[in-house]
């Protein structure tokens, strides 16, 4: 019988010279009172990084999970993300705590600005309440998530701190070439939320046609296409198989007509989920 082997994702390497597993579990709409059980299940699975938030309201259901795994707190990474009432310098600092008093945790390996909530005008001294967590050591990598390239240059140059990670949906119809190109010019990764789009391109033709010529699944084609392009992706899963069939996508890769095909889904007017700008 042949074995398929399912190696652990590869570390992506950070600017400010941590790594984080290219991907991970996302946990938003994952019930509270299941979230223990599904995080356990995805770490006995092979996945070492959980992306939560505050706005999930399932942080503890993530730290009871990681630690009912048998995983050394250092095995595993833990995102949150800091919700949008609590932007400004010292809420920020507050809901932080409360974060890690929820998940159980002395510290997160990656904080983020969960949106950027340009309305307010906050988002600096938000950030800066993350440049003292992460000197503190209790937020280990600091990033932003929602973060368009105007909001980005404002935060680097009034505080000198660039994101180790913007988190943006991204996925086959909403590439967003111009926000990942800057990205790269300023050592940002981009992680990719909704890699899926949501499930809504598990049936797109093209997607499944790709897929079945590698004998893999349409989630499997979409999230290897992620890997492939060097981005980070934090499919959703809350089953059991599907949490397995999502991870397994290291025994295969796109080929440059497979990448060829699926950059010309692009829609810049792809977007699914909510508009930075009027959230
Ligand atoms: P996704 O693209 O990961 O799709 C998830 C949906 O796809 C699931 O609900 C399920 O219905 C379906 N699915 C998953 N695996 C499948 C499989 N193998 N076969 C068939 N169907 C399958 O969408 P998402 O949940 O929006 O995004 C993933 C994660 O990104 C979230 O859980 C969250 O952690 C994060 N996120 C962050 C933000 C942000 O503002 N930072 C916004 C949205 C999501």
């Amino acid at each position: 019988m042949v074995q398929t082997e399912v190696r652990s994702p590869p570390l992506t390497p950070l600017i400010d010279d941590r790594a984080l597993p290219q991907l991970g579990l996302g946990v938003w709409r994952t019930p509270p009172e299941d979230t223990a059980e599904v995080v356990r299940t995805a770490l006995t699975t092979g996945y070492r990084l959980i992306d939560t938030a505050a706005a999930y309201r399932n942080e503890r259901g993530v730290g009871e999970g990681v630690r009912a795994s048998g995983l050394r707190r250092d095995e595993v990474f833990v995102t949150t993300k800091l919700p949008n009432p609590d932007h400004g310098y010292d809420a920020a600092l507050q809901s932080f705590e409360r974060s890690l008093k929820r998940l159980g945790v002395d510290y997160v390996d990656l904080y983020l600005i969960h949106w950027p909530t340009p309305a307010r005008g906050l988002y600096i001294d938000t950030w800066r309440a993350l440049v003292r967590l992460q000197a503190e050591g209790r937020a280990r990598s600091i990033g932003v998530s929602n973060f368009m390239v105007e909001h980005l240059r404002r935060i680097i140059a009034e505080t000198g701190v660039t994101p180790a990670v913007n988190q943006v949906e991204l996925h086959p119809g909403f590439q967003q070439g111009d926000l990942r190109a800057f990205h790269v010019s300023r050592g940002i990764v981009t992680q990719c939320w909704s890699p899926l789009g949501q499930g809504r391109l598990l049936t797109h033709p093209e997607i499944a046609r790709i897929a079945a010529r590698h004998g893999k699944t349409p989630a499997q084609a979409l999230i290897r296409w992620h890997l492939d392009c060097g981005l980070m992706a934090i499919p959703k899963s809350a089953h059991a198989a599907r949490i397995a069939e999502n991870f397994e996508v290291f025994d295969f890769r796109l080929d440059e007509a497979d990448m060829a095909a699926i950059a010309r889904l692009d829609d810049p007017n792809g977007r699914i989920g909510f508009d930075p700008l009027r959230v």
